[in-house]
């Protein structure tokens, strides 16, 4: 219909008529593709906001799974150099173990207290160096679809490259740190007894140790004992420090992240167990 009005106009040589009709036909076709590119944006925006929300959802679920390293293994750490010194006959009993927080040792809320089965379990598991979990399942797809670049804030964006780099350096970490570890009741069967508890293994929240016993005074006069346990307990502490830590640590920085995106702001108690 324009078309035959604007035949018509240069007939006519309605130049005024000609121009009006041009630039109505330059105004729809903007106002049209700037109503797409608006519904783009919306749609984009929608998407952005939905996906930010189930990565948040599964950043909560994962730093919650994870609690059971960030506060057992560091508790590690301490409790081996109080055994350290125990069985280099710098203290006479393992009573300072019981000063630690032990309440935060995985799978101890099913035992009482720091039982000398703990402690011998603690000794024989300082090769225990479990690979925590550390998947987003969101990001991994937006990761297997090269849609990482479609997150719009550079904030976010940097954090999760950033977890994702700590998280493969880390795992490589530990596997290497693991090969190296020595199986200590394997090594030395004679300063080991263990009978079997059948308990079920919670792989969150571990679970507490089978029944265990140790010759401590044959352990301190076992010179090649002691330098893998020295060894073990040395590997345990990259495990923690550099295996399990600085993944925590990313992992609560893209968390924060994405809050200040979404703004949710979490209560002090949420942060501090996340
Ligand atoms: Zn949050």
């Amino acid at each position: 219909m324009i078309l035959r009005r604007v035949t018509k106009h240069v007939k006519d040589q309605n130049w005024f008529a000609v121009a009006l009709d041009f630039f109505i036909v330059v105004i729809g076709v903007f106002i049209g593709l700037q109503v797409s590119n608006w519904n783009d944006a919306r749609a984009i925006r929608m998407s952005e906001s939905d996906f930010l929300g189930r990565l948040h959802s599964d950043i909560v679920e994962l730093q919650e799974r994870r609690a059971f390293y960030d506060t057992g293994r560091p508790l590690d750490m301490e409790l081996h150099v109080i055994i350290t010194e125990f069985l280099m006959r710098e203290r006479d009993d393992l009573s300072e173990a019981d000063k630690l927080n032990v309440r935060d040792f995985p799978g101890i809320e099913k035992v009482s207290g720091l039982s000398a089965a703990f402690i011998c379990n603690t000794i024989d598991w300082t090769a225990a160096l479990t690979v925590p979990p550390a998947v987003l399942p969101t990001a991994t797809e937006l990761v297997s679809s090269g849609r990482v670049n479609d997150i719009a804030s550079a904030n976010i964006r940097a954090a999760l490259q950033s977890f994702l780099q700590q998280t493969d350096r880390a795992n490589d970490l530990i596997v290497a740190i693991e090969k190296s570890s020595t199986h200590l009741s394997s090594r030395f069967p004679d300063l080991f007894e263990i009978r079997n508890k059948n308990w079920e293994y919670d792989f969150d929240t571990g679970s507490p140790p089978d029944d265990y016993w140790c010759d401590y005074e044959a352990m301190r006069q076992d010179r090649p004992f002691l330098n893998a346990f020295a060894l073990n307990v040395s590997k345990y502490s990259s495990y923690t420090t550099r295996g399990i830590m600085p993944v925590s640590e990313k992992l609560r920085a893209l968390h924060h992240a994405v809050d200040l995106e979404l703004e949710i702001t979490h209560t002090f108690e949420q942060e501090a167990t996340p």
